[in-house]
C-alpha cells in the first residue's frame, strides 16, 4: 500500500479501482481515466453503433443492441419492421441494466411488450440486446471466453493481447431459447458469478475439464475436431483490435481532460477483460468489456455447510499470473534503463512498484498475485549483490517464461488505421474544448469550429448552428448519466458532425461523407494555422 505521507514518487501506481489522480505527477499508472465509463453498458452500446453507422460489416461482431428507455419505440418498431419483413424469424432479446454486472439484473425476452417497465427502467437504464441462439457448445454447454488485454498506451495505440484466457461454462446443458426455459439462468448465463450457485458447478484441478477452463484448452479440443484454430484467433484479434479503436475518441477526450498535455503526469496503461462469445459456426462475438476484471486466483469452497475456505484454483493461476507478470515486464521502468546502464553499474529489479491505498477486493487480489510474481525473482540490491554483471551474464529477465502478451498492434496497424475516423473527429472536438480539464465543448467552441472550418455558409447561417448546437446538446444532456458539466459530450459532437457531413455530401454514402467532412476540416485548420505562423513572422 502506498504509505500515508510518502513525498517519494512511485515508478508505477497500481490502483484498485479507478484512475484517481491523487497528485501524481510522473510514472506510471494501471488505469486510464474514464475507462470505467467509456465501457459501461450503454456508453459501449453506443460507440459500437456509431462504427456500425461507419463501417456496419467491420462492426457486425457486436449484437444488435438498443438502449432503454430513450429507444423503446425504436427497438419495437424495429423489431416490427424485420418481423414483417422476415415472418419466420422469432428472436429472443437479452435485457442487461447499465452499470451491472456478474449476470445482475438480466433476463430474456422473446417480444419487446415483455420488458419490465415497472419502476426499473426509467430509474436504471439498461440495454437491450439480440440474443446469440446458437452458440458453440462444448460438452453439450454453453461457454464464453475471458480474453485479457494490456491497453499499453493510447496515443501512440499499444494493444497487447494475451495467448491464453479463461473459458467459464454453464451448468445446465444448453437448449435454444423457448417460452419455457428463457428463466433458467444456469443454462443461458455464463458467469461464474452465477453458476457457482449451482450444484453442478464442478471446481476442477484441471484446465480441461471442470466448470472453468483455459481457452487454450478449448482451443485444442476444437483443433483435434479440425475447426480452422488460427482463423478463429485472428478473427478475435480483429474484434479486439475494432473494439479498441472504438473507444479510444471517449478515452482521449478523458485522457486530455485529466491528464494535459504539457503539464507534468503520469503515463496510463491498464488491463482490460474482454468477454466473448463464440457462434455455433464460430464466429466470435462481444460481449462486453471491463475495465476491472477480476485477478483473483483462489476460489472459495464450502467445507461444511456454512464453513468456507479458500483454495488456490489453477486454471486462474496459469492464466492470471502470466498476465500481470507479463504486463510488469512491459512497462518496467528500469527495462529501458538497464539497456542504457553502462556496465559496472548496479541493477535493481524488480522495478520499484507500490499500490495506492485503495480497500478493494481487487488491491488484496492483485496483492496475492503479485507475491507470485515477484517472489521468485532474486533482486540484486536487496540480496547485496551490489555487482556489475559480468560481460555475457543473463539479466533475470531472460529467466522468466517467453511473453505470454502479444503485441496485436501496431503490429496490424496497417490493415485497421482506415477505421479510426472517429479518433479524427475527436481530434478535432478536443481542440476546440479550450479551457482544459473539461469534457464538454460550449457554444463557443461549436461556433469557432464552425467558423474556423468555414462551415457557415448563406444556406447554413450561424442561427442554425446554434439551433443545431442548442438541439443536439439538450437531447444528449437529458438522456446522459454526467450531468456535472453543461455543455456538448463528444457523442453529441459526433452526431452534430454526421449531421453537417450528411447537409454537405448528400448523394454519398454516409462512411464517404464523414471521411470528407473530416479531410476539409483537417485541410482548412491547416491553412488558417499557416496564415496565423506567417502573420506571427510578420
Ligand atoms: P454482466 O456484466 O452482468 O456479466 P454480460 O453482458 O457479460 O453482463 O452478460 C452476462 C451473460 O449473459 C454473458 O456472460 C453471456 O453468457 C450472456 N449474454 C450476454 N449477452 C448475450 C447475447 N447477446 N447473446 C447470448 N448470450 C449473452
Amino acid at each position: 500500500q502506498f504509505p500515508f505521507g510518502r513525498r517519494l514518487p512511485c515508478d508505477i501506481y497500481w490502483h484498485g479501482v479507478s484512475f484517481h489522480d491523487n497528485n501524481i505527477f510522473s510514472g506510471q499508472v494501471n488505469k486510464f481515466p474514464g475507462m470505467m465509463e467509456t465501457v459501461r453498458k450503454i456508453t459501449l452500446s453506443r460507440a459500437m453503433r456509431t462504427m456500425q453507422d461507419l463501417f456496419p460489416l467491420e462492426y457486425n461482431f457486436y449484437p444488435r443492441s438498443w438502449i432503454l428507455p430513450e429507444e423503446l419505440p425504436l427497438f419495437v418498431a424495429e423489431v416490427r419492421m424485420m418481423k414483417d419483413r422476415n415472418p419466420s424469424w422469432k428472436p429472443t432479446f437479452i435485457v442487461k441494466p447499465d452499470g451491472g454486472c456478474q449476470g445482475d439484473g438480466i433476463y430474456l425476452i422473446k417480444d419487446p411488450s415483455d420488458i419490465r417497465l415497472t419502476g426499473s427502467i426509467q430509474s436504471r437504464p439498461a440495454v437491450v440486446q439480440e440474443y446469440i441462439c446458437k452458440p458453440l457448445l462444448v460438452d453439450k454447454l454453453k461457454f464464453d471466453i475471458r480474453l485479457y488485454v494490456l491497453l499499453k498506451s493510447l496515443e501512440p495505440l499499444e494493444i497487447y493481447i494475451a495467448k491464453d484466457g479463461l473459458s467459464r461454462f454453464c451448468t445446465e446443458p444448453y437448449q435454444e431459447p423457448t417460452l419455457k426455459n428463457l428463466h433458467q439462468v444456469f443454462m443461458h448465463l455464463t458467469n461464474y458469478s452465477l453458476n457457482i450457485h449451482s450444484g453442478n458447478f464442478i471446481h476442477s484441478a484441471s484446465v480441461n475439464t471442470g466448470s472453468k477452463r483455459t481457452f487454450s484448452s478449448i482451443l485444442c479440443r476444437l483443433s483435434s475436431r479440425g475447426a480452422d484454430v488460427k482463423k478463429l484467433w485472428s478473427d478475435i484479434i480483429s474484434l479486439v483490435i475494432k473494439t479498441i479503436i472504438a473507444l479510444t475518441p471517449e478515452l482521449k477526450v478523458y485522457y486530455q481532460s485529466d491528464i494535459p498535455a504539457g503539464k507534468p503526469g503520469p503515463t496510463c496503461f491498464q488491463i482490460l477483460g474482454f468477454d466473448i462469445l463464440l457462434m455455433k459456426n464460430l464466429k466470435p462475438i462481444l460481449l462486453e468489456v471491463n475495465a476491472n476484471p477480476s485477478m483473483r486466483i483462489e476460489h472459495e469452497q464450502e467445507l461444511s455447510p456454512g464453513v468456507f475456505e479458500n483454495v488456490p484454483s489453477p486454471v486462474d493461476e496459469e492464466v492470471k499470473v502470466a498476465v500481470i507478470r507479463d504486463t510488469l515486464r512491459l512497462v518496467d521502468p528500469q527495462k529501458k534503463k538497464r539497456k542504457d546502464t553502462p556496465a559496472g553499474l548496479p541493477l535493481h529489479y524488480p522495478a520499484l512498484l507500490f499500490f495506492q491505498a485503495c480497500f478493494s477486493k481487487e488491491t488484496k487480489e492483485t496483492g496475492e498475485i503479485m507475491r507470485h510474481i515477484t517472489d521468485p525473482i532474486p533482486c540484486r540490491r536487496c540480496q547485496g549483490v551490489e555487482q556489475a554483471p559480468e560481460a555475457g551474464e543473463e539479466l533475470p529477465e531472460a529467466a522468466l517464461p517467453s511473453l505470454c502478451l502479444k503485441q496485436v498492434f501496431p503490429k496490424y496497424a496497417k490493415q485497421f488505421s482506415y477505421l479510426r475516423l472517429v479518433d479524427r473527429v475527436a481530434a478535432l472536438f478536443i481542440r476546440f474544448l479550450g479551457v482544459k480539464g473539461t469534457t464538454k465543448l460550449g457554444p463557443t467552441g461549436f461556433r469557432t469550429f464552425i467558423r474556423n472550418c468555414k462551415l457557415s455558409n448563406s444556406n447554413f447561417s450561424m442561427a442554425a448552428v446554434d439551433i443545431l448546437y442548442i438541439d443536439i446538446t439538450r437531447r444528449w444532456n437529458s438522456m446522459g448519466i454526467d450531468h456535472k458539466e453543461s455543455g456538448m459530450c463528444l457523442q453529441a459532437f459526433v452526431e452534430a458532425f454526421f449531421c453537417l457531413a450528411q447537409r454537405k455530401y448528400k448523394s454519398l454514402p454516409l462512411h464517404d461523407q464523414v471521411a470528407s467532412l473530416i479531410e476539409l476540416c483537417e485541410c482548412r485548420l491547416a491553412a488558417l494555422r499557416g496564415k496565423r505562423l506567417v502573420w506571427g513572422c510578420g
